[in-house]
Formats: structure tokens, sequence, C-alpha cells
């Protein structure tokens, strides 16, 4: 394809990866056709609904630094420099991300992230957006993209190749191909829901150390809270949706209420809405997407959430969908056609996606149950004192997938499986103080582990 005289590239959903890479396309010379069923973000202002506030972590920022979008973002992030954690008698640890300085993750504004990104891509005059659209179908046999127009109602069809879908987890494009039988879904949902709360600034400052993450970890439950610009917070509240503590169990103003006295004592005195917000706000499900294939011949391609949404305990899907993007600007480097693209694309990312959708599982474990678990604390710090000893062959493997964009997940995944097996043996062959022994560690780190390239 020639950027040039090709027809526009239809991008469907000008969420956080649709809006990054209509950039992209742009900066390469693509016309770029931007669909949204939302009215347009800046001309509204920010939207209720899912996850206020996300963690930005080094794969985001590499992608946004790449599409040259990272000036206009910077001054948006705020940076946790670990996990707050919260024991049930309101007694605080923190539990920092790395080991050096750098080592932080971001808290920015999904609105104003998305914002921003829009206003990057409208900077371009081969970029068309269009809000307010639906799409309700792609049909790739009859070439043609289905839409509503919601300002005037009508029902329209434009030509369909090529398209990219980043219309997210409940992509409409997902669910017409398998509606169609051209792909197969599978969507394996999380037996816990969530729920947005407000932690209010005072005097416009944050109530709570504004440069964690702090988490309330109750074993089976969780309560989590990322700050915000404005001086709040954003609390999220993880819990099952049946059973003894659960969302269907807190039917009723004096059962949140009770509830959260009893499991979150030091943070309902800061949630002074409590009550009104958790009846008010909607109650949010997780899961995963498994899709099979990504791309339908060169007419549609499914990036993003679209082809891969998975649980936010990495706090990674955002990334991963940035990183998304750049992958297939790169690959625009050595093709010419649309279908030897999307399949290259589908055959460098599956993987990695694969990988941190099992990762992300994983954590929700750790981040609710573990942290609060001596063994794991100590594994952990094991884990430091390695990464100190053997910086090019032992890297944590929640460093590895926050802070390390060279390393793919899948390559994270499959040395930190490693790294897990010579922590078990080092823990368990402490010495009477509890000390580890550095002669086993060098052993087991140079036989299992190859240096990390680059
Ligand atoms: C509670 C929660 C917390 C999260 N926290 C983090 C985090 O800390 N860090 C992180 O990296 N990720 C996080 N994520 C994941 C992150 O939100 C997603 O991975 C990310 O938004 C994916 O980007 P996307 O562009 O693929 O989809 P989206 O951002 O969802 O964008 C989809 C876009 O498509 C539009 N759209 C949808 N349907 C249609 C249609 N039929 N027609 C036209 N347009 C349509 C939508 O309006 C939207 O603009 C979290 C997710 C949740 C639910």
């Amino acid at each position: 394809m020639k950027p040039a005289n090709s027809r526009p590239t239809n991008i469907v959903g000008a969420g956080l990866a649709g809006a990054l890479l209509s950039v992209l396309l742009a900066r390469r010379g693509f016309k770029v056709t931007l669909y949204d069923r939302r009215p347009d973000p800046r001309e509204t202002s920010a939207e209720g609904g899912r996850s206020i506030n996300l963690a930005l972590a080094a794969r985001g920022i590499h992608s946004l630094e790449r599409a040259g979008v990272m000036d206009r973002v910077r001054p948006l992030l705020i940076p946790m420099r670990g996990r707050m954690v919260h024991d049930a008698s309101g007694s605080t640890a923190l539990h920092p991300y790395g080991q050096r300085e750098h080592e932080v993750i971001y808290s920015v504004s999904r609105a104003a992230l998305n914002r921003v990104l829009i206003e990057e891509a409208a900077r371009h005059n081969t970029v068309e957006m269009r809000f307010e659209q639906t799409c309700t179908a792609a049909v790739p046999e009859r070439d043609v993209l289905r839409f509503r127009d919601r300002k005037n109602p009508t029902e329209y069809e434009a030509p369909l190749a090529p398209t990219i879908a980043t219309d997210g987890a409940g992509s409409a494009v997902r669910t017409s191909l398998a509606r169609a039988q051209q792909v197969s879904v599978r969507e394996d949902w999380l037996d816990h829901d969530y729920k947005e709360l407000t932690i209010p600034a005072r005097a416009g400052r944050h109530v709570l150390d504004g440069k964690s993450l702090h988490v309330w970890p109750r074993g089976g439950f969780m309560l989590i809270a990322l700050p915000n610009t404005d001086g709040s917070f954003t609390a999220t509240l993880f819990l099952a949706r049946a059973g003894q503590n659960s969302f269907a169990a807190l039917s009723n103003a004096t059962a949140v209420d009770e509830f959260f006295r009893r499991e979150f004592t030091d943070a309902v005195p800061l949630m002074p809405e409590l009550t009104r917000e958790f009846a008010a706000h909607p109650q949010g499900q997780l899961g995963t997407v498994h899709l099979t294939p990504w791309h339908i011949g060169g007419s549609v391609l499914l990036l993003g959430d679209a082809a891969h949404a998975i649980v936010p305990f990495h706090g990674q899907g955002m990334n991963a969908a940035f990183e998304d993007c750049i992958v297939l600007d790169g690959l625009l480097d050595r093709h010419d056609e649309w279908e030897p693209l999307f399949a290259d694309f589908a055959h460098a990312r599956r993987a990695n996606a694969a990988a941190i959708a099992e990762m992300a599982l994983e954590n929700y474990t750790e981040m609710r149950d573990t942290v609060l678990d001596t063994g794991f604390v100590r594994r952990k710090a094991i884990a430091m004192e390695l990464e100190r000893r053997f910086p090019d062959r032992f890297i944590p493997r929640y460093s590895m997938v926050m802070f390390h964009p060279e390393i793919p997940y899948a390559e994270a995944q499959r040395r930190g499986a490693v790294q897990a097996k010579i922590l078990a043996e080092l823990d368990s062959r402490r010495d009477a103080s509890g000390a580890t022994d550095p002669q086993l560690a060098d052993t087991l780190v140079k036989e299992r582990l190859t240096p990390i390239a680059g």
C-alpha cells in the first residue's frame, strides 16, 4: 500500500490504542478515518465509567515516546514508587516496585491521556475524526463496515478494507465476526467485579501518600487507590460477585458501611461519599479475551483490548495496547501489503499477549493475598538481592514486565518461571540465621539464566 494514494485506513475506536495508532499512521502519511461511538472528548467533560485513572509503565512510555507525544503526556503523570500496603490494623508499609530511582510507575487520568492523543491525531490533516458513530458490524465478504450515526439516527455502510478495530474489550467488530463464524472467541470472565470510589482531596492535597499506589489486601478481595493530579485518589474495590464477602452481599448502605468499617477501617474516614457512590457507581466486569485469528486477510485486524483484553492486576492492558501500536508501526517498514502486515503483527504479538494475560491473573492473587505473606516478602527481598548481584541475568519478573520494554512479555514469563524455582531453592536452604547461601545463588543463577540481551 502506498500511504498517499491508498484508500483511508479505518480505525474503529478512538480510545487509547486507536488514538495512538492514528498518530503513528498519520506520521507515515496514511489517510485515517477514526470512528468512535462517544462524543468528541475535546468538546465534552470527562466521561464516567471505566477506570478513571491507570498505571502507565515503561512499555507505554516507550511507545508514547516513539510516537513523539511524550512531551505532552508527561505533565499528566504522577509517579508511584511502590505499593503502600494497609494491613487490617491500619499500619502501612511501602513495598517499592523496584530498587532504582527510575523504577516507578505513573498514575494518569484515562480521559486526559485520551484527549491528548486525540488532539495529537487531529493535528494531522490526513486524519478525519468521526465521533458519535457506533460501529455495529464488519462484513469482510461484502467489504463493508456498518455504522449507526448517533447524532441523527441513521445506519450506513463504509468500505471495510483496511480496518483496524481498536474498539476495546467489548469489541463490536469482534462480536460481528464471531457471529459470522469468521473468528472464534473465548471470554473468560472473572467471578470478581470492580467498583470505583473516591478519596477526595483536602484543601487540594492528597490525604494519603501521593506517590504510592495504595493497597488494602484482604485475602480474596482488595481495595486499591491511585492518586490524581487534583489531590484526590480513585479507589477501586475488587470483590467477588456472589458469596459471603461479595457485591451481592452489599445490597444496601448499612451493609456497605459495615463491610468497609470492618475491612478497610483506616480508609472509611477518607471516603465521605462512600455509601452514595457505592449505590450510584457501576459494578464493572473483568475478564480475559482469547481470539483467533486476529485478522481477516488484509481487510480487518483487531488490536489492543479488542484482540486480547486482560484483567487489570498487572496494570498492563493499556501498556500492551500501546506496545501493539508501535509493533504494527515498526512492521510497516517491511510491508507494503495489508495482509502480510496483519499476519506478521499477529505472529509477533500473540505469544506476548498470552503471557501478559496469564501474568495479570497471577498478579491478582499476589496483590490481594501474598503481599501480606512473610514468605512472599522474604523471596522478594532475595530477588532484589540477586538483581543487585547479577543485574545482567536476574531481574524480578515484576520489574521485567514494568520497567524493561526490551524484554518481551513471553520472555519475562519464561525467565520468571526459572527465577521462581531459584528463589524457592535458595529460600528453602537458608541457614539458621535466615541468610541465603551466596555460593549456591551464584551457581544457580549462572547455570540457569543466560545474560539478558541488550
Ligand atoms: C478497572 C480497570 C483498570 C485498569 N487499569 C489499568 C492500568 O492501571 N494500566 C493499564 O495499562 N491498563 C489498565 N486497564 C486496561 C486498559 O483500560 C485497557 O487495556 C485499554 O483501555 C485498552 O485500550 P484500547 O484502546 O484497546 O481500548 P479502549 O481504551 O477501551 O478504547 C475503545 C474505544 O472504542 C470505542 N468503541 C467501543 N465500541 C465501539 C463501537 N461499537 N463503535 C465505535 N467505537 C466504539 C470506545 O468508545 C473507546 O473509545 C484497566 C482496565 C480496567 C477495566
